[in-house]
C-alpha cells in the first residue's frame, strides 16, 4: 500500500533550489534582480573565491521592515503580483523563491533598512535554519550576503566547477544585468578587486560599449526600429567586427537578459551571408513588446520566453537587423544560382588522401567576404618573392590560354590559370577545371605545418615580436590562456600574464609571419573558451583543444582572400596542395577546392 505524504517545506525548497540555484552565478543574478525590482539607483556587487565563498550584493532601494524580511524568506511570498496577472508582470522577479530556495542551501544573511526607518534589521538563515534575528546598522537599502553555498549538500557542491569558471559566468551575468539597466549605477568586486564600475544614468550606447567592447562605438550600427506595438534597439557589430564566439551577443525581452533560442536564430539569420559559418556576430539587441505578447515564465530562471507570434518577431528582428546593417553597404555578394551548382563537385581524385564531399559550393562561395583585411605573410619558401607584386588589381585575371604543359597529366589540381575575386584560383587539369578557395587552402597548409612542428617533426620556430604586444581581454579569457601558456609556447605562441586583464605577447610562431597579434590572440581565446572549461570534466581532450587552437593560429597565418597572386604563386600553392596529407578540406570542415569534370562542362551547356 503507497502512502502519499506532502513533502515538508525544507524538502520542497531544497527541489526548489535545484532549478534557482544551480551555481553561485544562479544566486547572484536573483538578487541583483531584486535590488532592481526594489528601485535601485546602485548596486554594488561583491564575490570571493569566483561566487563560492561569498556573493554580496549591496542596493539603495526601497528596504524592508524587519517583518517583510521574514515573510521573504517564506516560500512563494513576493510582492510583485499586481493584481494576481501573472502575464503583466513587469518586475524581473515574481516568483517568490528565489530567497527560500537560495537560504535552503546556503547561508544567507539578509540586511535591510527601509527609507526613513530609524534603524536595520537582519535576519541569518543558515541551510533552511533561522540563526540570527536582530537589530543591524546599515544605511537604507538592502545588503544580502550567501556564504558556503552547498555547504551542506556535498552532492550539489560536487558539480560546482573551479572558481575561475564560476567567476566567469558570474561576471556574464553582472555584465548583461548592467546593459538591461543602463540608468543604474553597478560596480563589481572580485577578491577584493574592482572589475567593473559603471555610473548611473548612462545612455544605452555608452553602457554597452563599455561593458561589451570599446570597439563597438565605432564598429556597430545604432538599431531603432519599430513595427507595430513592437520596438528594437540596440547596437550591433558589422560583420566584419566577428567574433569566434556566441558570447558576445547580447539580448534583452522587455528589459530581462535572455538566452532565447529563437532570438539567437533570428541574429543568425540576419548575418547569414555576411558573416562565415563559424564568426559569429558582436551586439547588444533589446526587444520592446507588450507584456501579453510574450510569456516569461517558461524558464525557472527566467531565460528563456515564449512568444505569441513567432514568426512575427523573428521578421522583425531579421528585418531590422539587415536594413541597419545594410545601410553600411556590407551586403556580400550573391552566390550562383543553385541549380548550375549541382553538377560541381570537390573530387578527390588522386590526392594523397580523399577530402569529404563538398557540402554545396554555396559555402564555398560564401565564406569569405565578412574576413578583415589582415597583414599577409610569407609562410612557407613557396611564398617568398610575393612583395614585388600587386597593387589594385581587377576583380580577375587570366592567363594567356597556352596549350596544357605535358607535365600537367601529373598534376591532380592541375596548372593554374588565372584568378577570380582575389579569391580563387582557376586551374586547368586533364581531366576538368579546378577551383581553389586560396585562403581555405593556405590555412590548411599551415595548420599541417604548425602540427608537424608540435608533433616534433619540425623544430619550432618562434619569432620574438621587437615590441612584445599588449592584449586587452577580459580576465576570465586572460585565465584561460594563462593556463595553456606553456603548450601555446611549445608552438612557438610566447605569452604571459600582464596585469589582470590583460595579455603580453612576446613571440609567435614563425611561420605565422607577420599576423595580427591581437586577433589572434583574442580567436585563441575565444577557442578555450569555446571548447568548455578548462579544468574539470567534459572538457575536450587537451589535444583536440589544442588542434582547434592550432586551426585558429592557421588562419591567422594564411593568405587572405582578396589577395592578388602571380601565376607562379598559384601554382606552387597548388603543388603544395597536391604534397600535404588532409589538404582537401579546410580547417572548418569545407573543401578547399572543387572539380568540374570535362563531361560536367559539357552538360552545363547542353552538350550532352
Ligand atoms: P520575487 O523576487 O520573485 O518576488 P524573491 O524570493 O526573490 O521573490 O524575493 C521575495 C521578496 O523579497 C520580493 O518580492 C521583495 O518584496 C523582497 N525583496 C527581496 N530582495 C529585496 C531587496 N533587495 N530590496 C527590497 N525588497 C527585496
Ligand atoms: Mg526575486
Amino acid at each position: 500500500m503507497v502512502t502519499i505524504r506532502r513533502l515538508p517545506e525544507d524538502i520542497v525548497n531544497r527541489i526548489a533550489a535545484g532549478e534557482v540555484v544551480e551555481r553561485p552565478a544562479s544566486a547572484l543574478k536573483e538578487l541583483v534582480e531584486n535590488s532592481l525590482d526594489a528601485g535601485a539607483t546602485s548596486v554594488a556587487i561583491r564575490l570571493g573565491g569566483g561566487g563560492l565563498d561569498l556573493v554580496e550584493v549591496t542596493d539603495d532601494g526601497c528596504g524592508m521592515a524587519p517583518e517583510e524580511i521574514a515573510l521573504a524568506l517564506e516560500r512563494h511570498a513576493t510582492s510583485k503580483l499586481p493584481d494576481e496577472h501573472i502575464e503583466l508582470v513587469s518586475t524581473l522577479g515574481f516568483r517568490g523563491e528565489a530567497l527560500p530556495s537560495i537560504a535552503s542551501v546556503a547561508r544567507l544573511i539578509v540586511e535591510s533598512r527601509p527609507r526613513g526607518s530609524a534603524e536595520g534589521w537582519r535576519r541569518t538563515v543558515d541551510h533552511g535554519q533561522v540563526v540570527e534575528d536582530c537589530p543591524a546598522a546599515l544605511p537604507p537599502g538592502t545588503r544580502i550576503r550567501m556564504e558556503n553555498l552547498f555547504g551542506k549538500v556535498p552532492a550539489r557542491r560536487k558539480f560546482l566547477r573551479s572558481a575561475r569558471s564560476e567567476y566567469a559566468v558570474c561576471l556574464d551575468v553582472v555584465r548583461r544585468l548592467a546593459m538591461a539597466r543602463p540608468e543604474v549605477g553597478f560596480t563589481l568586486e572580485h577578491d577584493g578587486r574592482r572589475v567593473l564600475a559603471v555610473q548611473p544614468g548612462e545612455g544605452l550606447a555608452a553602457r554597452v560599449s563599455r561593458v561589451v567592447a570599446r570597439e563597438l562605438a565605432e564598429d556597430g550600427v545604432a538599431i531603432d526600429v519599430e513595427r507595430g506595438a513592437a520596438r528594437l534597439t540596440g547596437v550591433a557589430g558589422l560583420p566584419t567586427f566577428n567574433r569566434g564566439v556566441a558570447d558576445h551577443q547580447y539580448l534583452f525581452v522587455n528589459g530581462r537578459p535572455v538566452k532565447d533560442r529563437l532570438l539567437v536564430g533570428a541574429v543568425r539569420g540576419a548575418y547569414a551571408d555576411m558573416l562565415a559559418r563559424d564568426r559569429h556576430a558582436v551586439l547588444a539587441l533589446f526587444l520592446e513588446v507588450p507584456p501579453e505578447e510574450v510569456d516569461v515564465n517558461v524558464h525557472p530562471a527566467k531565460t528563456e520566453v515564449r512568444f505569441r507570434d513567432p514568426a512575427f518577431i523573428r521578421g522583425f528582428i531579421v528585418g531590422g537587423l539587415r536594413h541597419a546593417l545594410e545601410g553600411e553597404a556590407q551586403r556580400s555578394a550573391q552566390a550562383p544560382a543553385a541549380s548550375a551548382m549541382a553538377n560541381w563537385r570537390s573530387e578527390p581524385a588522386t590526392l594523397i588522401e580523399p577530402a569529404r564531399p563538398a557540402a554545396s559550393l554555396q559555402s564555398l562561395f560564401a565564406r569569405e567576404h565578412s574576413r578583415q583585411q589582415a597583414h599577409v605573410n610569407e609562410a612557407g619558401q613557396a611564398w617568398r618573392g610575393y612583395e614585388a607584386s600587386v597593387m589594385a588589381s581587377p576583380a580577375a585575371r587570366a592567363e594567356a590560354a597556352e596549350p596544357l604543359p605535358e607535365e600537367a597529366v601529373e598534376y591532380p589540381l592541375g596548372v593554374a590559370r588565372g584568378q577570380v575575386a582575389g579569391t580563387y584560383i582557376v586551374a586547368e587539369a586533364a581531366d576538368g577545371l579546378v577551383i581553389v578557395d586560396q585562403h581555405a587552402a593556405h590555412e590548411r597548409l599551415v595548420l599541417e605545418r604548425l602540427k608537424a612542428a608540435g608533433a616534433g617533426e619540425v623544430v619550432t620556430a618562434s619569432q620574438a615580436l621587437l615590441l612584445p604586444e599588449v592584449v586587452d581581454l577580459d580576465e576570465p579569457s586572460c585565465d584561460r590562456l594563462e593556463e595553456r601558456a606553456e603548450q601555446l609556447a611549445a608552438f612557438g605562441l610566447a605569452l604571459e600574464r600582464f596585469g589582470p586583464a590583460a595579455m603580453l605577447v612576446r613571440a609567435v610562431p614563425s611561420v605565422l609571419g607577420k599576423s595580427d597579434v591581437q586577433a589572434l590572440v583574442r580567436d585563441i581565446a575565444d577557442d578555450l573558451a569555446r571548447h568548455g572549461p578548462s579544468i574539470d570534466g567534459g572538457a575536450l581532450l587537451l589535444g583536440e583543444k589544442l588542434d582547434n587552437v592550432l586551426a585558429t593560429m592557421a588562419c591567422h597565418g594564411s593568405v587572405r582572400a582578396g589577395r592578388a597572386l602571380s601565376v607562379a604563386e598559384m601554382n606552387a600553392l597548388l603543388r603544395e596542395m597536391e604534397r600535404t596529407p588532409r589538404s582537401g578540406q579546410c580547417n572548418h570542415g569545407r573543401p578547399t577546392w572543387v572539380k568540374l569534370a570535362h563531361g560536367d562542362i559539357e552538360k552545363l551547356f547542353g552538350r550532352k
